[in-house]
């Protein structure tokens, strides 16, 4: 019998397992998918390597950054960051600088930020439920407009009313236009560029070839332990009986599953699939409120370009209305190794869609013209630089914050409670907003209960201000971990040395 039973090889699931291993514990890990990495993995296509979105990998926990050395060690370069917003043809900074999009929007639309930023301050709106409101409350409804409407809704595919305000609280900084503005003028001991936006961070790391190294790497290091990771195996049935759960089932072929039995179980299966597979099912409150949590569906056009030199960003923001992509990644200003020759370079053309759109279900062909077609218009590329195209479909990126959603968690929460070998944590398997450090942290936590010490994995990323914005190390004291000690199998290090 397995120790533990791991569902899903994303940085959640993997995280445990090595956790788990260094504290001498036994783990399988079960994948879905054809390789690990989940939503941070690595696709490779015909040499050229992409992301689903661009992965940056910047943490303030200690513990975290530790174990990405450990696991990487020479292989994870130090980046800096280059990002613009591309609005009505201009090129904005980002993080937003006071200047210079003033200057770029002109003195006519300056004066109107200015009465309507004015506006706000004089009238805000008394309630903060929603995106709108928090975001028009601290910049005025015309920045709003320009610099978080239109980017939001494409991303999120609802209104910005619609998006709670959680959210905005999570992802930006409280500050204001005048702290910008004043910021700009005087400079601050803190940005000293004015930003109007600090939700991102100038400086971060990532592997020499994508965010799904790191993971492949974490992968093979595990297995050289004898700790297996099954691709292909995906979970439906989750058997539980007396508050336990017995057994995990997989199904292979038209009625023959396969079953896998365990002391323990930790689960990075989206918590809507998750309560779905529970057999017996819990009751029906808690599968209507499973039902609720929605997702956003996303896919990356990948097009490959005879040409050295696109732009210098590593990411550009669509804001312009006109086209329906969000986002364009520049790869290879990544890391030069995402591209097999210098010569050419790999755009990432996201678009964030539900699985039910029509463009969803469109060929790849037709994908891949719609991404050629944006980027003229936008004046980015000539159609005849275009060698290659592919397309990378991802389910379920985005958890939902909606109106609903919290009172969801807090009844699956509660039913979920009552078992005492499972531990459902991950980006979609706590609908958190999560990236990978946070995952990881729900990792290392489930990892360190089943040994019988107690954290809240519930409790990882839920302060309002994002951690990138607080000036200091974490507050919690939970979130300063320390290496597990116990290493009857191996030490970490040592595992990485035997790969190096
Ligand atoms: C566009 C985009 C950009 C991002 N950018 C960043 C960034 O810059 N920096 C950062 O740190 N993070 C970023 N993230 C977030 C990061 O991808 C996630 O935090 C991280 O991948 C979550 O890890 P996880 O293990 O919880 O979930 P996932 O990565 O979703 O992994 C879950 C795994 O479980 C498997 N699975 C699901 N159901 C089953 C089942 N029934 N049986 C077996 N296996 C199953 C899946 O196939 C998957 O491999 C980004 C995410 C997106 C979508």
């Amino acid at each position: 019998m397995n120790d533990t039973l791991i569902i899903g090889a994303g940085p959640a699931g993997l995280t445990a397992a090595y956790e788990l291993s260094k504290l001498g514990c036994h783990s399988t890990i079960l994948e879905a998918g054809e390789q690990v990495g989940g939503l941070s993995r690595t696709v490779n296509y015909q040499g050229f390597r992409f992301d689903i979105g661009g992965h940056r990998f910047f943490s303030k926990v200690a513990y975290i950054n530790e174990l990405w050395n450990e696991i990487l060690s020479q292989d994870f370069l130090s980046r800096s960051r280059l990002s613009r917003i591309l609005y009505r043809g201009h090129f904005f900074d980002y993080p937003i600088k006071a200047f210079d999009a003033l200057s770029g929007l002109g003195p006519v639309e300056t004066f109107l930020i200015c009465l309507s930023y004015a506006k706000a301050k004089i009238f805000p709106q008394p309630n903060e439920t929603n995106f709108e409101q928090w975001v028009s409350n601290r910049f005025g409804y015309r920045l709003y407009e320009i610099f978080f409407k239109t980017y939001t809704e494409k991303v999120w595919g609802m209104p910005c009313t619609e998006i709670s305000a959680d959210w905005a609280a999570q992802r930006i900084k409280n500050l204001s236009l005048g702290e910008a503005l004043r910021n700009a003028v005087f400079g601050n001991g803190n940005t000293g560029n004015g930003e109007i936006i600090t939700t991102l961070i100038d400086q971060f790391k990532y592997p020499r070839l994508g965010p799904g190294m790191m993971w492949e790497r974490c992968e093979e290091l595990l297995a050289q332990q004898g700790k297996k990771t099954l691709l292909c195996a995906s979970v439906n049935q989750i058997c539980h009986r007396n508050a336990r759960v017995e057994c995990v089932k997989v199904k292979r072929g038209s009625d023959a599953w396969d079953e896998f039995s365990a002391e323990h179980f930790i689960s990075t299966m989206p918590l809507r699939n998750l309560i779905h597979a529970l057999e017996p099912p819990p009751p029906d409150d808690v599968l209507k409120a499973a039902s609720l949590l929605r997702y956003r569906d996303y896919l990356t056009v990948v097009l490959i370009l005879n040409r050295q030199e696109v732009f210098p960003d590593n990411w550009i923001y669509i804001h312009s209305p006109e086209v329906r992509m969000g986002r364009i990644q520049n790869y290879k200003n990544w890391s030069m190794d995402m591209v097999p020759n210098p010569r050419q370079t790999s755009l990432g053309l996201e678009y964030f869609l539900w699985a039910h759109d029509d463009e969803w279900n469109w060929s790849d062909e037709r994908l891949i013209d719609l991404g050629i077609r944006e980027c003229v218009q936008l004046a980015l590329i000539d159609p005849k630089e275009v060698q290659d195209g592919v397309v990378v479909r991802a389910k379920k990126a985005y958890p939902i914050y909606d109106a609903v959603y919290q009172q969801c968690l807090m009844t699956i929460k509660s039913y979920l409670n009552r078992f005492s070998n499972l531990q459902t944590i991950g980006r979609n398997g706590l609908h958190r907003y999560n990236n990978q450090d946070h995952s990881m942290l729900t990792g290392v936590y489930a990892a360190r209960n089943i040994v019988g010490e107690f954290h809240d994995v519930w409790a990882v990323n839920t302060e309002k201000e994002y951690h990138e914005e607080s000036l200091g190390p974490e507050t919690k004291p939970n979130d300063r971990l320390t290496p597990a000690v116990s290493e009857p199998v191996a030490t970490t290090k040592s595992l990485s040395q035997q790969v190096g």
